[in-house]
């Protein structure tokens, strides 16, 4: 704590006023450093006679909050009086990132519904966001800085309220007042949704895998015909006006439905309408037209049909459901944290017509999901979607923390790629990849300077991507692992900044003047 004051006293951070504020924050390195404490530089702002800022002491990072009077408003943490200065140091509470965002309404985060292009940046740690912010800045394109699958917050023993206010607390670290997004990623049960809104994160990826039925993809024509009969005569003939035998005209693009492929849409995917529906009805209940209703359709086997695409968002849309952006199954393989697999002019071919889609029925963005890395297929991505696109990444970020310990600590990293192997088999059952563990090199025979190459080998690669549940439920491994990317912060910050900033660079967005 004192040597936090003595920083601020140095600088005369307390006798300057809002413009000597603005123009310290932003002139000079972001670490400020002093004997055995540092200062975020951007993070210094002041509320009338309080100076709040992000600070690490005693290896530990927390708020401050500053003033010649008592401190006030309700922030809780160990509180000191010094030499006639009052000194308040907050933890990273989610009590405490709900009153920095109603203290400083920019690190609070926002609905993206109007933003053109956005991009999820997952962070898995709580740790990455600086590095994301710092890509995210020189492009047009938002960030969702928050987001978390619930098989995310169960594998890194997190839960939202966390997840949200470590985001607040680093985009306050930042000064980023840009607006981010918040995004409760795949869920499926209205009692998780409730739990991501409650934690105020304005966006939910709904996943519909569960409420969707796969099974009439495969069916003959006559049981299609015969299940479809069962339907109530409303439904029937409407399905049958709109879809059956029809082919829609869309700028760049024409799609066809045949009579049975109709009746199979209905048959696949009626119940998951309604279910959207009401997840649709209930956010706005909610929280107005303030939230970004993603609707996820990926986690099937087979690749989304463009007739199928079509039926299904013509259908939202009679039902008046605000989709923000869309996830289809893309032909081809999108697998976690490697480039893309498959047939790339077959996935253009049917990207452009999914586009057409997205483009005629309500202009949603079109979602990607596991997009991070697939670098060969960014140029048409971003060509095809116009950048009306919602590229979502995860694991990529968690793989440059992973990057950090592979070039810092080798001994780490060693023990890191052992417990990965020993906990593939449990990680397998919830990430479908393809590595194979016969083609890793053994890191004990690898020179330290070689280490970083087992982040380019494709089934080590996933191996670290897969398994980052393992490892951070491996006490051995966490405490380590945390002190070494606090020790090596900036070089953190600068590995994921760079990685977010290649994966916007190849998709062609343009960069911020
Ligand atoms: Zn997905």
């Amino acid at each position: 704590m004192e040597s936090v004051l003595r920083m601020v006293k140095q600088h005369g951070l307390l006798e300057m006023d809002r413009l000597g504020l603005e123009t310290f924050r932003n002139e000079g390195a972001q670490r400020i450093e002093g004997m055995d404490a540092v200062i975020y530089r951007r993070s210094i702002r002041a509320i009338e006679d309080t100076l709040f800022f992000i600070g690490v002491a005693g290896g530990e990072k927390s708020l401050f909050l500053a003033g010649e009077q008592p401190i006030v408003g309700g922030f809780t943490g160990t509180s000191g009086r010094i030499g006639g200065v009052s000194l308040l140091r907050a933890p990273f509470s989610p009590a405490n990132g709900s009153l920095l965002q109603k203290a400083f309404p920019f690190t609070a985060p926002v609905s993206l519904r109007n933003r053109k292009t956005t991009i999820g940046c997952g962070d898995r740690l709580g740790l990455a966001t600086p590095g994301q912010i710092r890509a995210v800045r020189s492009y047009e394109a938002s960030p969702v800085l928050a987001q978390q699958s619930i098989r995310e917050l169960t594998l890194t023993g997190r839960d939202y309220p966390g997840v949200v206010s470590d985001a607040a607390f680093l985009v306050f670290q930042e000064g980023y007042e840009l607006g981010y997004g918040a995004d409760g990623d795949h869920l499926k049960s209205m009692a998780d949704i409730d739990a991501a809104v409650a934690a105020g994160m304005p966006m939910i990826t709904l996943d519909l895998t569960d409420v969707m039925s796969p099974a009439p993809a495969s069916w003959s024509e006559g049981k299609v015909d015969d299940e479809f009969r069962a339907l109530d005569s409303g439904t029937r003939d409407r399905v049958l006006e709109r879809y059956a035998d029809r082919s829609f005209e869309l700028a760049g693009a024409r799609v066809r439905i045949t009579m049975v492929e109709a009746k199979r849409c209905a048959l696949m995917y009626l119940r998951a309408l309604g279910y959207a529906r009401e997840v649709d009805r209930h956010l706005r209940a909610k929280r107005g037209d303030r939230y970004d209703l993603e609707i996820s359709i990926d986690e099937t086997t087979a690749p989304t049909l463009p007739a199928h695409h079509l039926f299904f968002v013509s259908e939202l849309q009679r039902r008046g459901v605000a989709v923000s952006s869309l996830a289809p199954r893309f032909v081809g393989e999108f697998q976690k944290g490697i480039d893309y697999i498959g047939d790339a002019a077959e996935f253009e071919r049917q990207l452009a017509i999914h586009c057409a889609i997205a483009n005629a029925f309500g202009d949603y963005k079109i979602s990607v999901h596991s997009g991070s890395d697939k670098f060969s297929v960014y140029p048409s991505i971003g060509a095809h979607t116009g950048m009306r696109l919602h590229l979502k990444t995860a694991g990529t970020s968690w793989l440059q923390a992973v990057r950090v310990i592979a070039r810092a600590n080798p001994g780490l990293f060693r023990s890191m790629v052992s417990v990965a192997l020993a906990s593939l088999t449990e990680a397998s059952k919830l990430y479908a990849v393809s590595l194979d563990p016969a083609a890793i090199p053994d890191s004990d025979h690898l020179a330290d300077a070689e280490l970083e190459g087992l982040l380019q080998n494709r089934s080590s690669r996933q191996l670290l991507h897969i398994t980052f549940g393992g490892l951070l439920g491996n006490s051995g491994i966490r405490g380590k692992l945390l002190r070494t990317l606090a020790e090596n912060e900036e070089a953190h910050y600068a590995l994921v900044e760079e990685n977010i900033a290649k994966h916007l660079r190849l998709l062609g967005v343009p960069t911020r003047r």
